[in-house]
């Protein structure tokens, strides 16, 4: 549990910064958040001297674990070089070539620097694009931060229950609409209804950011075919996904291809990071070479790109695959075990590395059923893992991730703890 040093930081921290963190879901940790002085592989150690086992991975992009040794190598290299040069590199193009290889073979990359600026970018992308201004997203689907997605969003937006938030102008809020995920006949209704001014959809191909929610068989074809039928583009947000399912993310293990791709976490090794990625068609419209505006400062860092480089190397001999699946596999039926044996009212949802559970009695298969579930008996195993020396995501409204540093030791040490806590949530 967090401690004294922890606590008196936290303390500090409140007078510094709205809610004394600086990502809402950094709050949710409670009684209040613990303080980090390293990590290294499947361990955060904590500057109250504890080491605690980390299934939230920084929120998804630490597939590798911690301080991964290649990662650390070529980040080492490339700052003895020089960190930012505000000019291309040569690695910005070693690491688009890889991008486009899995997901939009001879097509173009933008690389930005969050999951946010590349939907706001895509986004603007589609709606330059088609000349069309309304978008289509999922309730309780989260794209980052900015104005058009924070409408109906999941994650941290849901958590604190702004899912719409303040600030966002009822003017731009109106051009998002809302339908419901893994529901295709409420696509239907309102593509009937604004088809024809639809410049895009944008889905997480797996919600996950309302726990983890599956799509359901022919879902993503379903929007895949509906967005065809009507000219507008389907944007595949894999930032969650993308190189997490395989290197080809959710587009290849569903076999449902988007108009443009979304990436970020993973694919920057640990570093901010965000890709767009589609066809040439599409992306020419971009500025230099066309109208649609987009710049950055960070774009192509060249750390990220390093970073990012190594990570992708490491994933293409498979073997962070098999760890992660493994582990997250074990994991899932421990905790199924435990649900059954205990008759607790729960389910477990999981796809490959990414799994979560929800207090619920029934499927959930939709947000709306995740929001049924009981939020309090998952913030008491949140806390008696935590007790324990496991970190999983303190919100509902995340995934539990596993990684390649996730070993059979590391996991065996998990489910004795899981089977700790599931004895005092009765
Ligand atoms: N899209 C999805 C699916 C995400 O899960 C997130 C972040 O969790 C984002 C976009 C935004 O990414 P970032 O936090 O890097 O801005």
């Amino acid at each position: 549990m967090p401690g004294e040093r922890s606590r008196s930081l936290y303390e500090e921290a409140l007078g510094l910064f709205p809610g004394g963190v600086n990502s809402p879901v950094r709050a949710a940790v409670k009684p209040y958040p613990f303080y980090v002085s390293r990590a290294e592989g499947p361990y955060i150690y904590t500057v109250d001297g504890e080491r605690l086992i980390d299934y939230v991975l920084a929120y998804g992009p630490l597939f590798l674990g911690h301080r991964h040794p290649r990662v650390l190598e070529a980040v080492r290299e490339q700052l003895e070089k020089g960190w930012l040069y505000g000019t291309p590199t040569e690695l910005e193009v070693a690491l688009a070539k890889k991008i486009l290889r899995y997901y939009h073979p001879g097509g173009m990359v933008r690389f930005v620097n969050t999951g946010t600026e590349a939907t706001m970018t895509a986004i603007r992308l589609a709606r330059g694009y088609t000349g069309r201004k309304y978008i289509v997203k999922f309730n309780g689907c989260y794209h980052g931060a900015h104005d058009s997605v924070l409408v109906g969003a999941g994650s941290a937006a849901a958590e604190y229950g702004v899912p719409t938030s303040l600030g966002v102008p009822e003017e731009v809020a109106r051009l998002t609409l809302v339908a419901r995920y893994n529901d295709l006949e409420s696509v239907e209704r309102i593509m009937r209804q604004y088809g024809d001014q639809v410049a895009a959809i944008i889905v997480e191909p797996v919600a996950g950011n309302a726990g983890v929610i599956p799509p359901k068989p022919g879902f993503l074809k379903g929007l895949r075919e509906l967005a065809d039928r009507y000219g507008a583009l389907l944007i595949m947000d894999e930032v969650i996904t993308g190189f997490r399912l395989g290197l080809g993310g959710a587009q290849e293990y569903y076999g449902v291809r988007g108009d443009l791709t979304t990436l970020g976490k993973i694919v920057g090794g640990g570093f901010p990071i965000g890709v767009v990625a589609g066809p040439r068609e599409i992306m020419e419209k971009l500025t230099p070479s066309g109208r649609v505006f987009n710049a950055g400062t960070f774009n192509a860092h060249p750390v990220t790109m390093a970073a990012g480089l190594a990570t992708i190397e490491v994933l293409e001999t498979g073997e962070p695959y098999r760890v992660a699946r493994e582990a997250a596999s074990r994991l899932v039926k421990a905790l199924e075990d435990l649900i059954s044996r205990y008759s607790v009212k729960a389910t477990v949802n999981h796809v490959e590395n990414m799994f979560q559970v929800f207090f619920v009695d029934g499927d959930v298969s939709s947000p709306e059923d995740a929001a049924r579930s009981n939020r309090e008996l998952y913030a008491r195993l949140h806390e008696e893992l935590l007790r324990r020396g496991v970190f999983i995501a303190p919100s509902q409204m995340e995934a539990v991730f596993t990684s390649a540093a996730h070993t059979r030791e590391v996991v065996d040490e998990t489910i004795e703890a899981l089977e700790e806590a599931f004895k005092r949530l009765g």
